[in-house]
């Protein structure tokens, strides 16, 4: 699971006739619209509510938004900066989503991770790799063993 600094979800309110106007928590503005936005226990203008990174509006109702140092961010900008792709298959630490990784049947490993788990050989595109018990090999490591695997060849 991913750990989340703070996940919110946007929700349409109406101006009562009554209420007093409320501050916008984007420009600071009064909110005299019909309607505002409510998130992160604060108001907006439907037009302040925005990715920090890609300024998608972010005021769909039901939508999520994500915050972390600060900056308001939508979920697929919250994924790609903060998010991970998964665990390393070799070395078990996290990695996180913007790093390059290599990949065989269901695993990822990191770049550096991805190399012959007995030899530490490592290989080029075109290799043959073989996968034994979630472990990888190179072949003459594989072919020493006598052990029952899946022949893969690298692509990436
Ligand atoms: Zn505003
Ligand atoms: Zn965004
Ligand atoms: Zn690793
Ligand atoms: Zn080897």
């Amino acid at each position: 699971r991913m750990l989340l600094d703070k996940e919110d979800s946007v929700s349409l309110v109406s101006l009562q006739s009554r209420e007093k106007t409320r501050g916008c928590a984007g420009c600071n503005g009064k909110i005299r619209d019909r309607f505002m936005l409510q998130a992160l226990d604060r108001y907006w203008h439907e037009d302040c509510l925005k990715c920090a990174c890609c300024d998608c509006r972010l005021g769909r109702v039901g939508s999520t938004l994500y915050t972390r140092a600060n900056l308001i961010l939508c979920r697929r900008d919250y994924l790609r900066l903060f998010g991970v792709t998964g665990k390393c298959a070799a070395c078990t630490k996290l990695i996180p989503a913007f790093e390059m990784v290599m990949r065989a049947r269901d695993n990822v490993y990191h770049l550096d991770c991805f190399a012959c788990q007995l030899c530490r050989q490592r290989f080029c595109v075109g290799d043959r790799f073989f996968l034994k018990n979630n472990m990888i090999l190179c072949q003459m490591d594989y072919e020493g063993g006598n052990l029952n695997g899946e022949a893969q060849r690298l692509s990436q």
